[in-house]
Formats: structure tokens, sequence, C-alpha cells
């Protein structure tokens, strides 16, 4: 549908199953695409937060999209590290020769809490990994992207939280904020290249991520995840919570030649839920 065959895709935070990242993957590889799935496997911070993906469950996403066709590369990287993100750039130029699409995708909120009580390192570390990687990856793929001479794809994921920010959560949406503003400079920055920028801001999507985000409020309205997941989908003018595949239909979309005239916009993928 969306016509990515030989285009070379990287999508960082590709590890867990149930994911966002892995099901972008096994769009852009159903689309034609061939990929670079990166992801820390490892925990990026001792604080609270909602896992990560391990190296065995990165490797199971990778055989997935060769069943789909796709050539692919799993890289365990680093996106904090501007060292791990040249190397995951190196490693590209020499699998595939070309880098047509980033997706930005790698995420975490580490130990939200009111700023009251959150932790420096919370703090730190959440702006680090959403804003500071998007940053490192952006700067690092664009040379190979240019080197191209055929343009390029850049999707950041950022958060419905940059628009209408959550108590408790003032590092995340924060951190996704600097996601949306970087987009929108890189626009302009990188628009003679032929290179879009656009970013995704997806509400509740149940991943892990969202179940441990709903785990953590059940316990603090005393009540059951359940009761706290209907309560949630009450709030959703669709009247469900979102499925990863409902951002990786926009990814697809962002990164064919269908969306080449859109740049610097910001996409909400939320059901809705930003209106209530
Ligand atoms: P997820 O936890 O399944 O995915 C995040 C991935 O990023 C994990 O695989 C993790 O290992 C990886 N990661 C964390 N730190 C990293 C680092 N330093 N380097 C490389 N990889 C790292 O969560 P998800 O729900 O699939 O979220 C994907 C993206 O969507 C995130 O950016 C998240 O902030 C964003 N988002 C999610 C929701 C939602 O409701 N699920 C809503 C808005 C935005």
């Amino acid at each position: 549908m969306y016509q990515l065959e030989e285009q070379v895709a990287i999508i960082t935070g590709a590890g867990r199953r149930g994911g966002i990242g892995a099901e972008i993957a096994r769009r852009l590889a159903a689309e034609g695409a061939h990929l670079v799935l990166a992801d820390i496997c490892r925990s990026p911070s001792d604080l609270p937060h909602a896992g990560n993906a391990a190296w065995e469950e990165l490797s199971a996403v990778a055989q997935e999209v060769e069943a789909l066709g796709a050539s692919s590369l799993a890289l365990q990287v680093d996106v904090t590290d501007g060292r791990s993100v040249q190397e995951m750039i190196a490693q590209t130029k020499e699998k595939f020769g070309r880098l047509d699409i980033l997706v930005n995708n790698a995420g975490a909120a580490i130990g939200p809490a009111p700023i009251l009580h959150m932790a420096e390192e919370a703090w730190r570390k959440t702006l680090e990994i959403n804003a500071t990687g998007t940053f490192l990856c952006c700067k690092w793929a664009l040379p190979l992207m240019i080197k191209n001479q055929r343009g390029g794809r850049i999707i950041n994921i950022s958060s419905i939280a940059a628009r209408k920010p959550r108590p408790f959560m003032s590092a995340y949406a924060g951190s996704k904020a600097a996601v949306l503003a970087l987009t929108q400079s890189l626009a302009q920055e990188a628009a003679e290249y032929g290179i879009t920028a656009n970013a995704v801001l997806p509400g509740d999507i149940n991943t892990e991520m969202k179940q441990w985000g709903l785990q953590m409020e059940s316990m603090v309205m005393g009540s059951s995840q359940e009761e706290v997941t209907s309560a949630l989908a009450a709030r959703i003018p669709l009247g469900r919570l979102g499925v990863p595949a409902d951002v990786a239909q926009l990814v697809a979309f962002l990164a064919s030649d269908q969306a080449s005239f859109l740049t610097g916009q910001a996409f909400n993928v939320t059901g809705g839920r930003e209106l209530t």
C-alpha cells in the first residue's frame, strides 16, 4: 500500500514484542522495507519504570520481520550514548549502504512523581532518553541520509503528553514537548535535502508501558487495574485504548512517498482523548 520496497529504515526501541516499535517494524517490513532494529536490551535506570526489551525479544522481532521478507539487522544501542548511536549508523552503512527512514521510537518514563518528590535523576534520565536520544539519532543519521541524495523521512514518536501534560508526568511531558519542538526545527533545516521530519503523538496505546502506568494508577486510586482501564476507555471518544497498529499505520504513511508534502507536522493518535 505504501510501497517502501528496498528502502532502509532504522527503528529505535523496537525490541518489545508488544510495543509500538516492534509493530512499526512489522508494518514497514510488510511494505517492503529493510530494517535496522535497535534497542538498549538492558535496564535504562534503577528507578521505577516500565521495564525494557531483552536481547532475545529483539532477536525474535528480527526473525518476525525476516519472515515477512525483510532483511534485518538487530543491534544493541543506547540512544543516550553518542558513540553507540554512531556505531549504529556505521553498521547500517556497512550492511545496507544507505538510510531512508529513521523512526525515533525509543522512550521511557523514569520514576514519574510529583515534582515535589521527583528524584533529580528521574528528571535527567527521562530527558536524556526521550529528548537527547532523539537528538543524537537525528544528528548522526542525517549525514547518511543526505549522502543518499534521495531525500528521507524522520518520524519522531512524541506523545499527546507534549500538548496535554498530566500530573506526575512533568519529566515525560517536558521531554516529549522537546521532541515536538526539535522535530519542527529539524523540518526546516532538513527540507533542502528533501528530508521531511514529522512527529507522531500517541495517546493511550495498550503496551507494557501503558499497562505499567495503569498499574501505578490503580495503586494510587485503590481500584483494580480493570476498573482503571475501563474508566480510561470511557474517557476516550472512540471508546477504547489504542493498539500499536494504530500508530504503525500512520508511521508507514509518513514514511511513504504519499507524505512527501508533509513536514514539521504533529499527528495525534488518541481516539480523540484530548478533546474530552
Ligand atoms: P515500550 O516500553 O514497549 O518501548 C520503549 C522501548 O524503548 C523499549 O523496548 C525499551 O527497551 C527501549 N529503550 C528505552 N531506553 C532506551 C535507550 N536508552 N536506548 C534504546 N532503547 C531504549 O513502550 P511503548 O509503549 O511501545 O512506547 C514506544 C514509544 O511511544 C515511546 O517513545 C513512548 O514514550 C511513546 N508513547 C507511548 C504511549 C503509550 O500509551 N504506550 C503513549 C505516548 C507515547
